[in-house]
């Protein structure tokens, strides 16, 4: 699918790129994310909407991360419960 995505012009894969914050402004809406770039630089992407599929692990701890004055306990957690519970099942 990514290539079909690429091919469409409105995606761009940024591969080596590491989000550390989805950032909300003052309102409750998603103004971006701030990644570290391969080398190590900071870099503020903004965007309109951010999909977050990082994955078992990684996608709770980016929501937990994302913690401003508004969202305190971190995007989608006003119960807390963001992280928690998680279980791996092995057949
Ligand atoms: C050993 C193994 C075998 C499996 N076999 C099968 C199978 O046979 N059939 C099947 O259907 N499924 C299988 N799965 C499950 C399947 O791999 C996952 O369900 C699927 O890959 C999930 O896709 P995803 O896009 O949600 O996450 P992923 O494919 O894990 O993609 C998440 C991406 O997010 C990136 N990421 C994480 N954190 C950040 C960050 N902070 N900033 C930027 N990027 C970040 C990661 O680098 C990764 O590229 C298997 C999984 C494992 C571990």
């Amino acid at each position: 699918m990514i290539p079909v995505a690429e091919r469409s012009g409105h995606c761009e894969i940024r591969a080596g790129c590491r989000v550390r914050k989805i950032e909300t402004g003052n309102g409750d809406l998603v103004t971006g994310a701030f990644y570290f770039d391969p080398r190590g630089k900071e870099v503020k992407q903004r965007a309109r909407a951010v999909v977050v599929c990082a994955n078992g692990a990684e996608t709770p701890r980016l929501l937990l991360m994302s913690k401003s004055n508004r969202f305190p306990q971190g995007l989608g957690n006003s119960n807390g419960l963001v992280g928690r519970y998680f279980m791996v099942i092995q057949a």
